[in-house]
């Protein structure tokens, strides 16, 4: 078994109990992207749920009505990039683009359903394989960001109902709710509930860092690729609205914490909100100094400008520390970093030798345990093609 690490989580951070939502934005900023052809102007009126841009597999749709008011450039999830600006009307009328008779949940009706609100990939594996366990993991990796396990403990009915779904749709021997054996109150929520479904099961795993990416939660809790499948909390609930009530997401869930914030806490917001928005309405800074954001995470985010930053569905978070200056000193080659590697690349290696290593999996441990200070990440990065 591979050896995974325990990451230090001793900043002062206080949560809010309870998801927050933020849902009522003045504007919102969709990506363009590459290859999608742009199907409205400027000035157009849009309505919630009009599909934006397009390409031959995925559509992306308006999370809210408004005006189409132009383009700017955006941090988009920590790239530059072009986003249609649109002025909210707050007139939350959605295009009905097909009516329902009813919800049926044979595999072939989900399947179809899945494909038609944009879960391809989900879709394409219930289709195409053989699944034996499906995992449903109510965690989070990073440190600091709680949005499964926040998720997981608000929808814990709903996700229940979902899984059950889909083991009986498409007869999947053993459907596991995974939580962390730290998270006392989500154990205790659905330890309650759980009895109703007599084919799931609740699996706790160890607090530790990796386990989110689902080849290393296969692996930890010995189960093969091949027959086995892990979806998250927060697409599990998504899945449920699709399925149950035909509605696309427009919204997700993102943490918002650190020691220079007053309280931390996973809001519900539109996708497509400024993170700016989000600190002035919803966040207390305490912290007077200057503040470092750090979009995603400690471990594998990047420092980031609120005000040109924007929430998109792969959005994780903001972490919010002082801005202290870390000093970087020269490497005393102890190795640590090769050693905590999970995929076994070198990277002092690759800092010196400026040899690319496409194993790298971007998981930030050997930054975070190099004793000098040293952001090996940065190396690696640059050397990603
Ligand atoms: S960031 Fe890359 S090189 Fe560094 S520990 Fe993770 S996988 Fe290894
Ligand atoms: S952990 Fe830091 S100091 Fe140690 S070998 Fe790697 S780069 Fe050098």
């Amino acid at each position: 078994m591979r050896n995974l690490t325990k990451l230090k989580t001793d900043l002062d951070v206080v949560y809010s109990g309870n998801i927050v939502d933020y849902l009522d934005v003045d504007y919102v900023y969709i990506p363009m992207k590459k290859n999608y052809k742009t199907l409205v102007k400027n000035n157009e009126i849009v309505n919630k749920g009009e599909i934006l841009l397009e390409d031959n597999l995925n559509k992306i749709v308006s999370p809210v009505s408004g005006k189409v008011i132009g383009m700017t450039t955006l941090n988009i999830d920590g790239n530059l990039g072009n986003a249609i600006v649109i002025e909210n009307s707050f007139k939350e009328e959605e295009k009905k683009s097909r009516k329902y008779k009813d919800n049926k949940f044979d595999r072939d009706a989900i399947i179809s359903k899945l494909y038609e609100f944009y879960f391809k990939y989900i879709a394409s594996v219930l289709e195409t394989k053989k699944i034996n366990n499906l995992i449903i993991s109510g965690f989070d990796d990073e440190p600091y960001i709680q949005n499964n396990a926040y998720v997981l403990k608000k929808y814990h009915k709903e996700i229940l109902e979902m899984a059950d779904i889909l083991a009986t749709s498409f007869s999947i021997k053993r459907t596991s709710i995974v939580i962390k054996s730290n998270n006392a109150e989500n154990i205790e929520t659905f330890l309650a509930r759980i009895g109703t479904y007599p084919n799931i099961f609740l699996e706790l795993i160890e607090d530790r860092y990796l386990l989110g990416k689902p080849f290393f939660l296969l692996e930890y809790l010995n189960l093969k690729e091949m027959d086995s499948f892990v979806i998250d909390a927060k697409t599990m609930y998504e899945i449920y609205n699709a399925l149950k009530y035909n509605k696309t997401t427009y919204e997700t869930f993102i943490t918002v914490a650190g020691p220079s914030l007053a309280k931390s806490m996973v809001l519900k917001v539109k996708v497509g909100t400024i993170f700016k928005d989000i600190i002035d309405n919803k966040i207390k800074i305490i912290n007077k100094k200057p503040n470092l954001f750090i979009l995603d995470g400690l471990m594998t985010g990047k420092p980031c400008q609120i005000e040109k930053t924007i929430v998109t569905k792969n959005t994780l978070g903001l972490i919010v520390i002082p801005d202290e200056e870390v000093k970087e000193s020269k490497c005393i080659n102890c190795g640590m970093c090769y050693k905590i590697c999970p995929v076994k690349v070198n990277p002092k290696r690759v800092m010196d030798t400026k040899i690319k290593s496409h194993n790298c999996i971007n998981c930030g441990l050997c930054s975070y345990i190099c004793p000098c200070n040293i952001n090996l990440r940065r190396y690696l990065e640059d050397n990603h093609e």
